[in-house]
């Protein structure tokens, strides 16, 4: 289940998106001297929480989500990790050794309801939340160039609205206009695989 953190980095300043991965981010955060600003979440799911509150820990920043994502973190059903050895098995075919604990996160420190605007070190991020894969995914604009997409928009993979909490309803008329509104040519940051430059994926 390799899920993607990614780091925006400007003037020495960094923002982190998601929490899934912690040894590469320090590494390279303290090799470069950078400063983390924020921690943002896409939304609730464990394999994008994994390890929030080491980075928390170690790095001090604030972190921002939505409130219905702050609220889910701290709750193992929500955050499916109650569940994570068999949506392991599900996805890869492999049985995991031992049982992986549930786990909780904090609230996040800066919460919004359904979206949010900031300025960036001359950049700009709005944070819009589109629920049908989860109540709290979010997906995260960076100027009109660029969107952290989360567990949508994964290059091959029919999005997914059957885990716990999610609503083909909610997909259909939310997630879906608003991601086919994306004009070709953005680069998308999907929570999975690869970066690509929208309209050029296999439909
Ligand atoms: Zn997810």
């Amino acid at each position: 289940m390799d899920s993607n953190s990614y780091l925006l980095e400007e003037e020495g300043h960094v923002i982190i998106i998601d929490g899934s991965s912690c040894e590469q981010v320090l590494k390279t955060v303290s090799n470069r001297e950078w400063t983390v600003d924020l921690l943002i979440l896409t939304h609730e799911h464990f394999d994008h929480i994994w390890f929030l509150e080491e980075l928390r820990e170690k790095l001090g920043m604030p972190v921002v989500a939505c409130s219905l994502c702050s609220e889910r973190i701290q709750d193992i059903r929500a955050n499916l990790s109650n569940v994570s050895d068999l949506l392991y098995y599900f996805k890869t075919g492999i049985v995991r050794e031992g049982k992986s604990p549930s786990f909780t996160c904090r609230p996040a420190d800066i919460t919004f309801e359904d979206s949010y605007e900031m300025d960036w070190q001359g950049h700009h991020l709005r944070m819009e939340r589109l629920p049908g894969h989860s109540p709290a995914s979010t997906v995260i604009w960076l100027d009109g160039t660029h969107v952290f997409s989360g567990d949508y928009l994964i290059q091959e993979e029919k999005e997914i609205t059957r885990l716990k909490g999610g609503s083909d309803e909610d997909y259909e008329t939310i997630a879906r206009p608003a991601l086919e509104r994306i004009p070709d040519g953005t680069c998308i940051c999907p929570g999975h695989g690869p970066m690509y430059e929208k309209g050029q994926q296999n439909e």
